[in-house]
C-alpha cells in the first residue's frame, strides 16, 4: 500500500545471464574465462590518462566534488562548440533519462518511444506514471520519424530518439532529423540519445548538438560509458538551450557525479589517441562479424555503433544458450519481438574470433 500506484506497471528488474556482472557470469557458467559481449562496453578499458587522473583524485575523497562538475562542463562546452550553461552532467546517461522524465513528464502526458529502442525511456516514462506510445520501426528496423510525427497528439510531451539507435545500430540521416524537428510542435521536447555518437562514422549520421542552437526543444544526451570506457564511473551529460538545462538542473541532485568520475572524464577528453584506437578496434571487430555473417549467409543490420544486430534465422534464445555454453554472452532481443535476432557487442580481436568460431559451429 505504501508504494506509488505506478509501480506495479514497472518492468521487472531483469537478472538474466546477459545482465550479470562478469564475475557472476563466470560463476553461473562455471568458467574461468567469459567473453561478455552483452553490454556494449569498450573492451580497451579507460584511457591510461584517465586511470592516472582517477587514482590521483582518490586523495581528496574527503571533499565534496564540484556539484555541477564545472571543469568537465567547460571542457565539453569547448569541444562541442556550446557554452557551459548548455551542458549538464549526470550519473551516467541513465540518470539523465530519468532526470528528463522527472522534469517534463506528468501522469497525463504521453511520451513517444520507438518500438525497438533502449529500454530506459520506457522505464522512466512508467516511473512518472506517464503513458508510453510506441512508434513503429521501418522495414530495415531503423526509427521511422514519419510514424513518430503521426503519433504526436495534444498530450505528447516528450519524444525519445536514440541515434545511433540501440539495439539496432541504425542512424537517423541528418537531413531527415532536421526536417523532422521543423515539423515537431515547439512544446514537444525531443530527446536525442547519442550514447554511441563517437563510434558513428558518416553514412548520413550527424550529431544533433548543432541543432540544439536552432531548436529550443531539443536535448541531446551523451555518455562517458561507451567510447571513453568509464561505464563503472557513471558519468554522462546533456546538451540543450540554457532554459532547458536550467529546468533539468532544478531536478538534478547536488553532487550527482562523483569526483573520481569527473577526474576520469576530464582526462579522457584529452586522450584523442585512445578514442582513435577504440574506433579502430571497433571497425575491425565489425568487419570480422560482417565477414562471419556473410559467410553464413545471414542478414545483419548496418551498425554505426559498437555492436551488430544479426538475424540468426534460428531461435535467438537457443543460439544464446549454445554460445553461453562456450562462455560467450551476447543479447537476445525477444523483448522486442525479434525472436531470431541477437545483438553482439564488439570486443577485443580475440573475443571476436572466439565468437566467430563458436557461432559458425552453432549455426
Ligand atoms: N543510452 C543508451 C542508448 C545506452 O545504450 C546506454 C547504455 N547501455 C545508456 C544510455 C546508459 O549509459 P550510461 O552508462 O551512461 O548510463
Amino acid at each position: 500500500q505504501m508504494v506509488r500506484s505506478v509501480y506495479p506497471n514497472l518492468m521487472p528488474y531483469t537478472c538474466a545471464l546477459a545482465d550479470l556482472p562478469i564475475e557472476e557470469m563466470k560463476k553461473a557458467l562455471g568458467k574461468e574465462r567469459v567473453y561478455k559481449l552483452s553490454f556494449n562496453e569498450n573492451p580497451l578499458g579507460p584511457s591510461p590518462k584517465a586511470i592516472a587522473a582517477m587514482q590521483q583524485s582518490l586523495a581528496q575523497l574527503n571533499l565534496y566534488p564540484s556539484s555541477s562538475g564545472d571543469a568537465v562542463q567547460a571542457k565539453i562546452a569547448e569541444k562541442e562548440g556550446v557554452h557551459p550553461e548548455n551542458v549538464i552532467l549526470s550519473n551516467g546517461a541513465d540518470e539523465m533519462i530519468i532526470l528528463v522524465a522527472q522534469t517534463f513528464l506528468e501522469p497525463q502526458d504521453e511520451a513517444i518511444i520507438p518500438q525497438v529502442c533502449f529500454v530506459q525511456y520506457l522505464a522512466s516514462t512508467h516511473v512518472m506514471g506517464a503513458k508510453p506510445v510506441f512508434s513503429r520501426m521501418k522495414d530495415d528496423l531503423s526509427i521511422d520519424l514519419e510514424d513518430v510525427l503521426q503519433k504526436i497528439t495534444a498530450k505528447t510531451k516528450v519524444v525519445f530518439l536514440c541515434n545511433p539507435n540501440n539495439p539496432t545500430g541504425t542512424v537517423i540521416p541528418a537531413d531527415e532529423m532536421k526536417t523532422f524537428l521543423q515539423r515537431v510542435p515547439e512544446n514537444v521536447l525531443v530527446v536525442i540519445d547519442e550514447a554511441y555518437h563517437e563510434f558513428a562514422e558518416g553514412d548520413g549520421y550527424a550529431s544533433s548538438v548543432e541543432l540544439t542552437k536552432e531548436f529550443a526543444n531539443v536535448f541531446v544526451i551523451r555518455t562517458f560509458s561507451k567510447i571513453y570506457s568509464l561505464a563503472a564511473a557513471r558519468i554522462g551529460y546533456g546538451i540543450g538551450q540554457a532554459e532547458l538545462v536550467d529546468a533539468v538542473n532544478h531536478v538534478r541532485p547536488p553532487f550527482n557525479v562523483n569526483s573520481i568520475a569527473q577526474a576520469g572524464a576530464l582526462a579522457s577528453l584529452d586522450d584523442a589517441e585512445h578514442v582513435a584506437s577504440s574506433r579502430e578496434n571497433n571497425r575491425r571487430g565489425k568487419q570480422l562479424l560482417h565477414r562471419t555473417f556473410d559467410e553464413l549467409g545471414l542478414s545483419y543490420l548496418k551498425s554505426q555503433a559498437n555492436f551488430v544486430c544479426v538475424d540468426t534465422g534460428l531461435e535467438g534464445s537457443e543460439v544464446f544458450d549454445r554460445l553461453a555454453e562456450r562462455g560467450i554472452i551476447v543479447r537476445t532481443l525477444n523483448g522486442y519481438g525479434l525472436t531470431s535476432h541477437l545483438r553482439v557487442s564488439i570486443g577485443l580481436p580475440e573475443e571476436m574470433e572466439a565468437f566467430a568460431l563458436a557461432f559458425k559451429e552453432i549455426i
